[in-house]
């Protein structure tokens, strides 16, 4: 059992958000494997499905899921809005001091966000690194293609800003500036407002139903225009520090 000293003993230890766009066949070995994975080694949690106007049937079998399991919690959009707003929604629904995110797919082992967990007292981000990456020949090429110009462009120090598999306390989640496609840059943005990150090698599966949501251009076309936001936050984010002096600060 993982323990977390320094946290008060009431309240909700871990919340996982998951996106959910059309992931019907993967919402069983997902939510059983995440279940197993996390029963007696965390102290408290909860799985926060955020249902993204599917339409392949996944909400149905979401809400049936969290019928039959009290750690679910299941929240459906009116229609599909991108996965940056379902990680939005996941995040203020979430009631844990820790929150991990994570994939529909079954890209990652859900077993692992206990490789990230004990890091997570220590930073304030724990990022997954897909070191032996499971995806098309296309796919890793933008991927590299993305890498080396973000960390050209913004120095973000990670590897893998786009695995999905991360930790965070809560703290950073409320400080993250969220618009479309900013999922792909939560190091950065962490790293912005100077939130201490750390990595960890996480394993990587091929999609073991279903098909991925994202091509060339909603991909590697995006993410380098996004980049300029993030340059544009990089250069304007506000940082003060008050004056030791200061008495009346809560
Ligand atoms: N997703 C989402 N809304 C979208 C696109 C994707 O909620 O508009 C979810 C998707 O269901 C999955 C995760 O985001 O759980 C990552 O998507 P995908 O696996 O297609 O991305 P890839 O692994 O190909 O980068
Ligand atoms: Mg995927």
């Amino acid at each position: 059992m993982l323990e977390y000293k320094s946290m008060s003993e009431s309240t909700l230890r871990l919340s996982v958000v998951i996106p959910i766009y059309n992931e019907r066949d993967n919402l069983h070995p997902l939510t059983a494997q995440t279940l197993k994975a996390l029963s007696g080694q965390v102290p408290s949690f909860e799985i926060i499905y955020v249902d993204d106007g599917s339409t392949d049937g996944s909400a149905q079998l979401l809400d049936q899921l969290a019928r039959n399991h009290a750690e679910v919690r299941v929240f459906h959009f009116d229609r599909n809005y991108g996965q940056t707003a379902a990680f939005d929604a996941g995040f203020q629904q979430a009631r844990g001091e820790l929150v991990a995110t994570l994939d529909g797919d079954l890209q990652f082992d859900p077993r692992d966000i206990l490789k990230l967990l004990p890091l997570a007292t220590q930073y304030e981000l724990v990022c997954g690194w897909r070191r032996d990456r499971q995806d098309t020949i296309v796919k890793r090429l933008s991927s590299r293609i993305a890498n080396f110009v973000r960390n050209a462009a913004i120095h973000d120090g990670v590897h893998d800003t786009g695995c999905s598999l991360k930790v965070f306390q809560r703290h950073v989640i409320e400080r993250l500036p969220l618009f479309k496609g900013m999922h792909r840059f939560f190091p950065a943005l962490a790293k912005i407002h100077g939130f201490s990150m750390t990595e960890v090698p996480v394993s990587h599966y091929n999609r073991a139903h279903g098909q991925s949501k994202y091509g060339i251009g909603n991909r590697l076309f995006s993410s380098l225009y996004d980049l300029i936001a993030v340059r544009w936050m990089q250069a304007r984010c506000l940082r003060y520090i008050y004056r030791k002096d200061q008495h009346d600060l809560q």
